[in-house]
């Protein structure tokens, strides 16, 4: 079997401000090795059913640089780096059997969620054919695209809920914390997290839940409602969008990568100097 692990930061248990998400604080350090150590619990469960699974563990938060690869569990392979083409599903392509997505947050403007959002502080929400979907939804359907199922999500009770939503109830999911506000959550023990971890990435392998791979009707109608008018300037300059209204780009792509490459590039843009 070949697992796609992809692990961001603000879902891990004990992370609840941005300061830990950042580079070069000193809050970020231990932050980062919280979250190498839930991956590596996560290739440990993978491993204990299917010691022959093949494990790529893919760092999707900021910089993509921020699991520690000499502290990764040895049997895992790491994707890390930045630009690339599919961001955070990139190489969802290369012939996996599942995903699980860890350290999952919620999507932009959801309440009672640690550090909520969508790619960027500047983009509002993001309708997929008229379903607002969050980045756990939004890569996904790529990973659907490619017949990938989600087997396992872990994050905040907002997470949970957005899995269910997304996948039914056959979808594993570990909460690692509840969120009481956007910089507040009750959080199990990091080491209670891992045994969380492992035991359900274990379970999946073991029971492999009927989980059908996120399909989104093709074309795709995606729109994207930014923050402000200035960003939706920039992204009407995108070949093929259009205005929808101040601060509202749409566009149709033949299939979910190709409408998730757009996506990626104006999550960009809303990134450049003005
Ligand atoms: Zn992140």
């Amino acid at each position: 079997m070949r697992i796609y692990v992809t692990v961001d930061i603000e879902g891990i248990a004990g992370v609840v401000h941005s300061d830990e998400g950042s580079p070069g604080n000193p809050e970020y350090e231990r932050a980062r090795r919280l979250m190498t150590a839930e991956a590596s619990a996560v290739v440990a469960g993978i491993l204990d059913v299917d010691p022959k699974a093949e494990v790529t563990v893919v760092d999707v938060h900021g910089p993509y640089r921020n699991i520690i690869p000499e502290e990764l569990h040895e049997l895992a392979i790491l994707s890390r780096g930045k630009p690339r083409m599919y961001g955070m599903v990139h190489g969802i392509d290369r012939g996996y059997d599942a995903a699980m997505f860890v350290g999952v947050h919620g999507k932009a403007g959801t309440a009672e969620s640690v550090l909520s959002h969508t790619f960027t502080g500047t983009i509002l929400d993001v309708q997929v054919n008229g379903r607002s979907m969050g980045e756990l939804g939004l890569n996904a359907a790529v990973a659907g695209a490619y017949d990938v199922p989600v087997l396992l999500v872990s994050g905040d009770q907002t997470v949970v809920e957005e899995a269910r939503d997304l996948f039914g109830d056959e979808v594993l999911t570990v909460k690692v914390k509840e969120s009481l506000a956007y910089l507040s959550s009750e959080s199990l023990h990091p080491i209670s997290a891992r045994h969380r971890l492992q035991e359900e990435a274990a379970r999946a392998m073991r029971e492999w839940p009927p989980v059908k791979p996120l399909k989104v009707e093709t074309p795709v109608h995606f729109e994207v409602e930014l923050a402000r008018p200035v960003l939706a300037d920039l992204a009407e300059m995108i070949d093929g969008s259009e205005r929808i209204d101040g601060r509202t780009v749409g566009f149709v792509r033949d299939d979910m990568p190709s409408a998730y490459r757009v996506l990626r590039l104006i999550t960009v843009l809303c990134s450049s100097p003005l």
